[in-house]
């Protein structure tokens, strides 16, 4: 079995690289993806990790845009992480969100919320600071009741603590391309999106690989519909649990079961 979207410590995960590969050999899983927010800091660790317990570990990443107010996610899979343009597209990335962090200070400050980036730093333990460690100390700190609130009245897009990103989806998708890999849209039904047809069609037209079809919570009209497009585009389908262990309570690893199947026809793609 194989589950191809997972974070770890590197972003907003709670396990690292080595407790992720074990944790994936008790799933029973053969073959994993890391999927870190705009990072790839885990991915030597975890690769080598994988090859002592036996299990594939692809290299991937998971790119957070934003399109005409929605929040998109593009993920990277096999991709070159060595690879000059993506390094340089991680770093502005990273500076990004420290910008934003402050920002986002700022304006909770002006809706008489009190939290320091220290309180941040504390919650962050690799490398990318994400509003799910923002949400935890608000959360903490009692500022609000759920995370779900967190995002509802202040980090959620256009809320009151938002601040804009500046990559787009056609950029990600360009970067994970020049390095080798193949780029899917993740969780669609997530988003939001006013034309879920003509924004897959745009993705297409622009080398869009595939599209995260297996996702928790996805009915299955969501699937068939998600298939359907695949066909319509020629994209393939893939999935994953989205795992940030105890950080999101919802999703485990492996819950989906999917089929190795999945993986064979990514390589398959990577070969066209
Ligand atoms: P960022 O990477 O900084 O954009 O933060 C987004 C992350 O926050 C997502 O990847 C989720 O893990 C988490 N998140 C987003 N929306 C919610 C929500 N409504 N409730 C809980 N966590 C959320
Ligand atoms: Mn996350
Ligand atoms: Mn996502
Ligand atoms: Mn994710």
């Amino acid at each position: 079995m194989i589950d191809l979207h997972i974070h770890t410590t590197a972003s907003d995960g709670t396990l690292s690289p080595k407790e992720l590969i074990e944790y994936a050999k008790q799933k029973n899983l053969s073959v994993i993806a890391i999927t870190d927010h705009d990072s790839i800091s885990s991915l030597d660790e975890a690769i080598s990790e994988g090859k002592k317990k036996n299990i594939i570990v692809i290299p991937g990443i998971e790119f957070s845009t934003e399109y005409n107010y929605k929040e998109v996610h593009i993920l990277g899979y096999f991709i070159d992480y060595k690879n000059k343009e993506l390094l340089n597209t991680i770093k502005s990335l990273k500076n990004e969100r420290i910008n934003r962090t402050y920002k986002i200070i700022d304006k909770l400050k002006q809706n008489g919320i009190n939290i320091s980036i220290e309180d941040i730093e504390k919650e962050a333990k690799g490398d990318v600071i994400s509003r799910m460690h923002i949400s935890n100390v608000l959360l903490n700190k009692k500022y609000v009741s759920t995370k779900a609130e967190a995002f509802e009245k202040y980090l959620g897009i256009g809320k009151l603590a938002y601040v804009e990103r500046e990559l787009t989806p056609l950029k990600a998708i360009e970067v994970i391309k020049k390095s080798g890999g193949l780029a899917v849209l993740a969780h669609p039904k997530l988003i939001d999106l006013e034309n879920e047809k003509e924004f897959i069609s745009l993705l297409a037209k622009n080398n869009l690989d595939g599209i995260e079809t297996y996702y928790p919570g996805f009915s299955s009209s969501d699937i068939d519909r998600y298939i359907n497009f695949c066909n319509i585009y020629n994209l393939i389908p893939t999935g994953g649990s989205d795992f940030h262990g105890h950080n999101r309570l919802t999703s485990d690893l492996n819950m989906l079961k999917l089929p190795q199947k999945i993986y064979l026809n990514m390589l398959n793609r990577l070969n066209i």
